[in-house]
């Protein structure tokens, strides 16, 4: 089978395409048909060096959308030609074939393509944490999405709008911001504009936001606790660097900095979290937006245009 592979940390060209063999599931495992692969900016961080414990030859990649081709002793529940996507893999997403642990394999709704499926895992899953587990968000309340057109900030604006919440989401070009409104935003706003801080405490008759979800906290954070309410949360999502903040801004409102990485949820959180997406997908309020595909071969410029300002939904890749 074809599949990406890296020798060394490095630039996207150390993405290298090659031949290996097809691995076999053993005990409570699934080998997946690999049919789209979800692209992450998270991937990009690793193939760059953050986690100097990767063993090489390493296959990046934890999302994906196919289907069972084949199920190791003790699986239960799954059989050759389920549809499934992926919440992450044994021996990585980029490639033809990925084997599986069996509780890391969802079931992936005939109303969903496999493009959309690989849209899923981390950035619903990172949406649904932030605003649940994290933020603990109620009916009612205002969420700012700091940075809505990309994937997490599509889910965001999905899940919040569909639980009662008011959505105010942010974009930096003009067909960002279609997409953020076509998602179900109430408000969308340009985070490349001048005065839009203003504006979205005008949005809230200056009361302020009750949620802010976070994409770039290096740039953003220290105006971001001026738009919160009283007793407001910010979750931070992304960041790329330091930044200054002004604590007494916190202060003031009895406020929250909070952050989350997916990777600290327990096995208990991510199975109630992809049950909870699991129905969202089957009734349609979620739908994951898919805004580009590319081939598997052409990884490395995926991973550079994944980076790019400019975001729409997801970038996805075809074996
Ligand atoms: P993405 O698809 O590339 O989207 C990035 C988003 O950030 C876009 O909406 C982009 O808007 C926006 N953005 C760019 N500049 C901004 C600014 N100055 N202010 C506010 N927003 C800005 O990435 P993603 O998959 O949604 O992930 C978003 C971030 O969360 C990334 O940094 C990623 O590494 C991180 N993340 C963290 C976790 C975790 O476990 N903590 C999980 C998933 C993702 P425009 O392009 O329209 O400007």
């Amino acid at each position: 089978m074809k599949a990406i592979r890296v020798h060394q940390f490095g630039d996207p060209d150390v993405l290298k395409l090659e031949e290996v063999p097809v691995p076999s599931a053993r005990a409570g495992q699934v080998l997946v048909k690999v049919q789209a692969v979800g692209v992450n900016p998270v991937e990009t961080y690793l193939r760059s060096g953050i986690n100097p414990a990767i063993q090489f030859p390493w296959t990046p990649g934890m999302d994906a959308a196919g289907i069972v081709e084949g199920v190791g002793t003790g699986v239960r529940g799954w059989q050759r030609g389920d549809r499934i996507y992926t919440s992450d893999t044994v021996t990585g997403s980029y490639a033809e074939y990925a084997l599986c642990d069996q509780t890391t394999v969802h079931r992936l709704p005939p109303n969903l393509s496999f493009q959309q499926g690989a849209a899923i895992n981390i950035p619903y899953a990172t949406a649904y944490r932030a605003l649940y587990h994290r933020a603990r968000a109620l009916a009612g309340e205002v969420v700012l999405i700091h940075g809505a057109s990309g994937g997490v900030g599509v889910a965001a604006t999905q899940i919040a709008r569909a639980a009662g919440l008011t959505v105010i989401g942010t974009g930096g070009t003009d067909a960002g911001r279609g997409l953020i409104a076509a998602q179900g935003a109430h408000h969308v706003v340009d985070h490349r504009g001048s005065g839009y801080l203003e504006q979205i405490l005008q949005l809230t008759d200056g009361r302020g936001v009750d949620i802010l979800l976070e994409m770039l906290a290096n740039v953003n954070l220290g105006r971001d606790l001026t738009l919160l309410a009283k007793y407001g949360r910010v979750i931070v999502i992304g960041s790329r660097g330091n930044v200054e903040i002004t604590p007494r801004e916190l202060m003031k409102r009895d406020a929250d900095i909070r952050a989350l990485t997916l990777s600290n949820a327990s096995d208990r959180e991510l199975a109630s979290i992809h049950s909870a997406l699991g129905a969202g997908l089957e009734n349609g309020t979620l739908r994951p937006v898919v805004g580009r595909e590319m081939r598997l071969a052409d990884v490395a410029k995926a991973h550079v245009a994944v980076l790019e300002p400019g975001a729409y939904g997801k970038i996805v890749l075809l074996p």
